[in-house]
């Protein structure tokens, strides 16, 4: 059923009305959501959880669909391997805790991560020293154009840093309907990741009653991953807020090495192609934005990289802050952040 003026939510907070709006529960409804959509002449929007979204206006003129395919199916395809399909409108922390309790590991770094799993490749999730790419075997996705069904093998999705095909090449063509991911009965678990190496040492030195006496465990790892970020990000529920909003940037080499003689103390990361991963939270803190009140918008005391809506601020208000954080940060360091969050009605 398509709504007309629907109220749309997102974790910043912010109250939108979307002109058309359809939540699709199968492929059919899927195919006819996306006739309508073109029959209506209004730009198109996938929406998942809102988790990643900032809606600079209230009034959104496109046709919302939002794909609610859900189901979790496990198959066994040896002894320590079983694939994991789940639909695009599964809950993604849902179903890293339904994997957990299934026995099976390589999720458990991602776990608290808000939105869909239909959203978790067009970024390549990840978190914690993982990311979805690692366990990723294949993506079911609907064309756009023609309601055709296709199947994607990892290999065809330039996985990146929060990047992939579906924001590049295939940009707004497909809508993901199911994923498929490869998971496993007992595995390394990845838990060299600063922050979660020094919890878990703090919980493996305050341990309670219900932990094991020997061997960590995907869940214990999972725990520790939901207590770090528990403590680190701010609760959309209580700030809203739609995680980091930059991007870390990735400058040359030579770039790097004249940013790190002026800031020596400066993270960074060399790549394999020879590009070097700086912290945009850094940068943006060395600035002096972090903490920044703009009104009812800021960026987050704590994680500078995370802008914050202190109550009533407007998508807008959101954007000058995006605005003034970018600029003050490219006067500085000569690098431009680009955002990690889809800005809808305006671009940064
Ligand atoms: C507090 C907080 C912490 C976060 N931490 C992390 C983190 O640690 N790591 C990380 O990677 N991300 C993080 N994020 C960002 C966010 O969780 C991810 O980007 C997530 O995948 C978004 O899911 P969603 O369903 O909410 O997508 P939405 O925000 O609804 O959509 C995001 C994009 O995906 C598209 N999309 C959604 N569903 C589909 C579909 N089925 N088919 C095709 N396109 C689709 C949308 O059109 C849009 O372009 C965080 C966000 C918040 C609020």
């Amino acid at each position: 059923m398509i709504l007309p003026n629907a109220a749309l939510t997102n974790t910043f907070g912010l109250q939108v009305r979307a002109k058309q709006f359809v939540q699709a529960h199968s492929l059919d409804s899927l195919r006819t959501a996306l006739v309508e959509a073109q029959r209506s002449n209004l730009p198109l929007l996938i929406l998942g959880g809102g988790s990643n979204f900032l809606f600079v206006a209230p009034q959104l003129d496109a046709f919302v669909i939002q794909p609610a395919l859900t189901g979790i199916r496990y198959t066994a395809i040896a002894d320590n391997d079983v694939l994991v399909t789940a639909g695009a409108g599964e809950v993604w922390h849902q179903l890293v805790l339904a994997s957990l309790e299934q026995g099976l590991c390589g999720l458990e770094n991602l776990a608290l991560i808000p939105g869909s799993v239909g959203a978790a490749p067009i970024q390549n999730i990840g978190a914690y020293g993982v990311e979805l790419a690692d366990c990723l075997v294949s993506v079911q996705a609907m064309e756009i154009a023609s309601g055709n069904l296709r199947h994607f093998h990892k290999t065809e999705l330039q996985l990146g840093y929060r990047d992939s095909v579906f924001k590049r090449a295939l940009k707004d063509q497909y809508l993901i309907t199911e994923i498929t991911l490869l998971l496993h009965r007992q595995a390394p678990l990845k838990t060299d990741y600063d922050s979660l190496a020094k919890e878990l040492a703090k919980q493996a030195a305050a341990p309670t009653s219900a932990q094991p006496k020997s061997g960590l465990t995907a869940r214990q790892v999972a725990d520790a991953v939901m207590a770090v970020r528990r403590a680190r990000l701010p609760d959309p529920a209580v700030l809203g807020n739609a995680g980091s909003f930059f991007k870390n940037p990735v400058v040359s080499n030579a770039t790097a090495n004249a940013l790190l003689q002026r800031y020596p103390a400066m993270p960074h990361y060399p790549q394999p192609d020879g590009s070097v991963k700086l912290a945009a939270g850094w940068l943006i803190e060395q600035a002096g934005m972090k903490g920044i009140r703009r009104g009812q918008a800021g960026t987050h005391e704590s994680q500078a990289l995370v802008i914050v809506n202190l109550g009533a601020a407007t998508g807008a208000d959101l954007l000058a802050v995006a605005r003034e954080v970018r600029d003050t940060v490219q006067q500085q360091f000569g690098v431009t952040l680009e955002p990690e969050v889809w800005i809808i009605g305006a671009t940064l």
